[in-house]
């Protein structure tokens, strides 16, 4: 194998959007629970739980390879008065790694790509992950999609030094596969990857283009899940009901570790 095609291992990402669930802090306890428990001794996955703000603190657990917590948005603003805001220093206190930014559900309530960028940077800047939403609204067969994805991806990461793009997740979420019974396929997830990455080389090195991990999310539950974790080319998933049934969880989880995870230097049209 030529020094350039080597292939490095990367460890897959299950993250669970929580979304605005559970109801009860009674119910938000025993999820956390029980997803701290599915995240210990995982070997090739890292279990990311994104719970509700007022949830934050019961998924807070030691630091271990296999388990991790983040919030589901963040404040646009450093500090000041916002009522409501949460800010990322607040998320970064409770000592969480990740932050979901950009979801569609958001963007849907007017969230424009000048604010998800500003909100990639504050949270670049306190040092959590970003997992950076993206996705076309709808598709159509001369794929314009593409071209609205592209520009999504330039504005929503407008002033992200090219440095700091390795250190950003990006999660590929057609808004049309979210929340219903339709996920993409497979094989769509991964073309439509390529192009993302290579729209991330516009912005960024080759090197660390080929770095960032790439998710799918959109209707992945535990019968779909391992048709995902069976392409190199996706490097984890973004769930949002099924992350919250302990038993279908677990069995994403399990196809996740029985993957054998790795980014290649994909052929990129
Ligand atoms: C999501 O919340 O981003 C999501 C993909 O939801 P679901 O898995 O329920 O489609």
């Amino acid at each position: 194998m030529k020094k350039s095609a080597q292939k490095a291992r990367i460890r897959t990402f299950i993250i669970a959007n929580w979304k605005m669930n559970p109801a009860t802090h009674v119910d938000a306890k025993k999820l956390a629970t029980k997803s701290k428990s599915l995240g210990k001794g995982l070997k090739k996955t890292t279990l990311v739980a994104c719970p509700p703000f007022p949830f934050l603190s019961d998924v807070v657990a030691p630091h271990t390879k296999g388990y991790a917590y983040g919030a589901q948005d963040v404040s646009l603003h450093a500090s000041g008065s916002h009522t409501g805001d949460v800010a990322a220093s607040q998320i970064v206190s409770l000592k969480a790694s990740y932050v979901i930014v950009g979801h569609s559900e958001r963007r849907a309530k007017g969230e424009s790509d000048v604010e998800v960028a500003t909100k990639v940077r504050v949270a670049l800047s306190v040092g959590l992950t970003p997992i950076v939403c993206v996705g076309e609204r709808e598709r159509d067969d001369e794929a314009r999609y593409l071209l609205t994805l592209r520009e999504q991806i330039h504005a929503s990461l407008e002033g992200v030094s090219p440095r700091d793009f390795g250190k950003i997740i990006i999660a590929y979420e057609p808004v049309w596969a979210i929340g219903g019974d339709t996920a993409n396929t497979p094989d769509d997830t991964v073309e439509t990857i390529l192009f993302i990455r290579k729209t991330l080389m516009e912005l960024t090195s080759e090197k660390t283009a080929l770095s960032i991990p790439m998710l799918y999310g959109g209707s992945v539950d535990d019968t779909n899940a391992a048709g995902f974790l069976a392409k190199d080319e996706i490097n984890g998933l973004l769930i949002g009901r099924a992350s919250r049934d302990p038993k279908k969880l677990a069995r994403i989880i399990e196809a996740s570790e029985k993957r054998n995870s790795q980014i290649k230097k994909t052929k990129i049209r």
